[in-house]
């Protein structure tokens, strides 16, 4: 690992301003993707600026505009919050289902999301609920989000702060998960809501996605069975030592009608 320097902000001023100041600087939230990175060479930042003390990322609260969860909430803390059980209990049990224990009392919401691995939880939950991501300088919608692989709307520089989640009338998240990894060698999040059905699938290619095909089916009729009349094309899946295009397609289906017998 190379050498850099290390500073811990007291505020979210003081933690952008530490950001400014170096190309090379990143944030440093649980670590848990950040800093194996950095072992293996994939990432050398010249600074890391922990959030870790910024209480203006931390928190869970129920308001108007639904699940707000700070930043720096780890998966640990979203699991086992009485608000987030309460209101979204897909998403409680999602946290509870990223990696293991170490993991789960160490990585973040916020770290989850502005990483975007293809494969990771988070991303299904953001984009099925609709949910907004407050940043130090503005909201970004869930669609707008996620642009790519490891890529997203941030600005260098730029953190998220918060997450908003409207909360649904049921929703599920289902994961097959790679058994080495414990990432979503696929994962499908359903959200049912008055205005209709949102699908987003994550570990099946670049970037977690909608499927289109999935949500019409589920909004004109909500059933487990509306699920396998819908063709999922595997012309952009990923393919890999782990499972091909096509058995990524069929476990889409598989677990979409999953996770509609399994909505609460
Ligand atoms: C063995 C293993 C298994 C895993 N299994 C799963 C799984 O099943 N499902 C899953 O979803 N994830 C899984 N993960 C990933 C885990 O959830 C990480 O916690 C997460 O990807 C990164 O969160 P972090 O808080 O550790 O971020 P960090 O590693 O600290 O940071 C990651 C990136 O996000 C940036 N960042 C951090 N916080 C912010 C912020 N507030 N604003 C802007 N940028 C920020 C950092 O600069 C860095 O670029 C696994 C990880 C490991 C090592």
């Amino acid at each position: 690992m190379n050498e850099f320097g290390f500073h811990r902000p007291a505020t979210l001023k003081d933690a952008l301003a530490t950001l400014a100041a170096s190309e090379d600087a990143r944030a440093l939230a649980g670590g848990q993707s950040l800093l194996p990175a950095m072992k293996l060479g994939l990432a050398a930042p010249s600074d890391l600026v922990d959030l870790s003390a910024i209480t203006q990322m931390k928190g869970i609260a129920v308001g108007k505009g639904g699940l707000r969860i700070g930043a720096l909430a780890t998966h640990a803390e979203v699991a086992a919050s009485a608000d987030v059980r309460g209101a979204i209990p897909a998403l409680a049990r999602l946290a509870d289902g990223i990696g293991d224990p170490a993991i789960r009392e160490r990585g973040t919401l916020g770290g989850s999301l502005a990483n975007n691995d293809p494969a990771a939880c988070y991303p299904a939950a953001l984009l099925a609920l609709g949910a907004t991501v407050h940043t130090d300088r503005r909201s970004i919608a869930a669609d707008d989000f996620l642009t790519g692989l490891y890529e997203t709307a941030l600005e260098p520089g730029e953190l998220i702060v918060s997450v908003e989640f409207p909360v649904p009338e049921r929703a599920s998240y289902q994961k097959f998960m790679q058994p080495a990894s414990r990432y979503a060698l696929v994962g499908v999040f359903v959200a049912k809501n008055r205005a209709g059905v949102r699908v987003a699938v994550t570990g099946a290619a670049a970037c977690a996605f909608r499927s289109t095909g999935l949500e019409a089916a589920l909004s004109a009729n909500w059933s487990a069975a509306s699920c396998d009349g819908v063709e999922i094309s595997d012309d952009e899946l990923n393919a890999d030592m782990h499972a091909s295009a096509a058995y990524r397609a069929h476990l889409i289906r598989v677990l979409a009608r999953r996770a509609v017998e399994q909505a609460d």
